[in-house]
């Protein structure tokens, strides 16, 4: 079931891209980017149309989706040759799916996981998110918007969906000429949609925001870090920085945490974040922790609880993306090491600190090393309980995918 508009886009005549030595080496190299300064020739097209990189000897590099708008100039679906039609985006993302089988599996305990995570899963900028039955399609470029139906026929054989919600990102929303009408939130397919969803993780209930949430709703990443907040947490006061929903919280609360402080600039978030408290009180150990929201900024409250003498015995620091590009480095890990002293103010004295960072351009690393030496120079040396990266549904294919780092530590 393809619309016109969308078989043409993928059965049309492929553009053509000559490629310098820089470029060359990348896709050899697996890259699933091609940016326009590696391009040494360029037939036009528009967002969406197939492209075939060729390096200076007319020898095959890849094939991909074409963006004349963004520096990422081909996104790239493949580096053999291949017929890219509605079967081969059908076989990519049933791949995928089945990669997080162990997930699949065990759907009555969780059935919010990422089912498709962009380059990663041989898909650039195309992040598919399952919430219980609700299927969030998140879209990082305007290439996309040609084959959409394609997208939508793939996932329809994956799964019973109840519907199909399709978030953009900043830019594309900025950009409605090339979204042929398709909006922000929009419903593509199945019933309307006007507050959250309920989906379990874990055999914990959460909300999610899928129409107009951060993201696609709820941060699925950190699934396994929450599990493992949630074996240390027993006996502890636990503080949740950047909580968000209170993903953290509530794991925090079901370990036995006696109570859990949720602190987010966002009061949506900290209401949500109080309703997902709701959600699970039949569950006897969350029902009995005391549980605070907090709207504020994180690092006045973190000031403002030093001050008042209050301590944790379990601080979880999560905040956004620090560094958006490699100049931001520097900033953010300067950021990082205040968090990480800010924190390390408020935790007991042989508290456990967790502090993640998703920022891709920040290699882990720096951000151990950062981690580290912030905590030595404030006098709390760090005795190390691990470090984690990825969840299975989240997996990791080029350097750049490798995002998420976090640090489970003694203070
Ligand atoms: N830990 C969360 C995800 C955190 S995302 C989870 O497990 O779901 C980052 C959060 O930081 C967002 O909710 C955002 O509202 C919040 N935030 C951004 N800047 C902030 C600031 N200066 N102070 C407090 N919260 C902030």
């Amino acid at each position: 079931m393809t619309d016109s508009k969308t078989s043409a886009a993928s059965a049309g005549r492929r553009r053509t891209l000559r490629v310098g030595p820089a470029g060359e080496r990348a896709l050899r190299h697996g890259s699933p980017w091609l940016y326009d300064t590696w391009i040494e020739e360029e037939e036009p097209g528009a967002a969406g149309d197939l492209a075939v990189a060729f390096d200076r000897k007319r020898r095959f590099l890849a094939i991909g989706l074409y963006d004349p708008t963004s520096p990422i100039r081909l996104r790239v679906l493949s580096h053999t040759p291949a017929r890219i039609d509605a079967a081969w985006f059908q076989e990519r993302l049933a791949a995928a799916v089945a990669l997080r089988a162990p997930l699949s599996e065990a759907a009555a305990q969780t059935d919010g996981f990422r089912m498709v995570n962009g380059e990663n899963d041989g898909l650039p900028g195309l992040i598919a998110d399952r919430f219980a039955d609700t299927c969030v399609l998140k879209l990082y470029s305007p290439a996309w918007i040609p084959h959409l139906t394609e997208i939508q026929t793939g996932l329809a054989a994956l799964g019973n969906w109840q519907r199909v919600v399709l978030r953009l990102n900043r830019s594309m929303q900025t950009a409605p000429e090339l979204l042929a009408r398709h909006t922000d939130g929009e419903i593509l397919s199945g019933a309307p949609l006007d507050g959250p969803v309920l989906f379990r993780e874990n055999g914990i209930v959460f909300e999610a925001e899928p129409v107009i949430g951060q993201k696609t709703g709820f941060f699925l990443d950190q699934r396994d870090n929450r599990a493992r907040v949630e074996a240390l947490s027993a006996g502890r006061e636990v503080l949740n920085v950047f909580s968000y929903t209170g993903g953290f919280s509530v794991y925090a609360a079901r370990g036995g945490a006696s109570s859990v402080t949720s602190v987010d600039l966002s009061v949506p978030a900290t209401k949500a974040a109080c309703r997902n408290f709701s959600h699970n009180k039949n569950d006897p150990r969350i029902a009995a922790c005391r549980h605070e929201p907090v709207a504020q900024d994180a690092f006045v409250a973190l000031e403002d609880m030093h001050r008042r003498g209050q301590r944790f015995g379990l601080v979880i620091l999560d905040p956004p993306m620090f560094a958006q590009s490699r100049a931001q480095v520097e900033n953010a890990l300067t950021a990082y090491a205040r968090l990480t002293r800010l924190g390390l103010s408020v935790l007991e004295p042989g508290g456990i600190l967790v502090q993640a960072s998703c920022s891709n351009c920040v290699p882990a690393e720096d951000f151990f090393a950062c981690v580290h030496q912030a905590a030595s120079e404030a006098g709390r040396p760090l005795r190390e309980i691990e470090r984690t990266g990825h969840a299975i549904d989240h997996p990791v294919a080029f350097p750049q995918g490798a995002y998420l780092k976090c640090l489970f530590a003694r203070g």
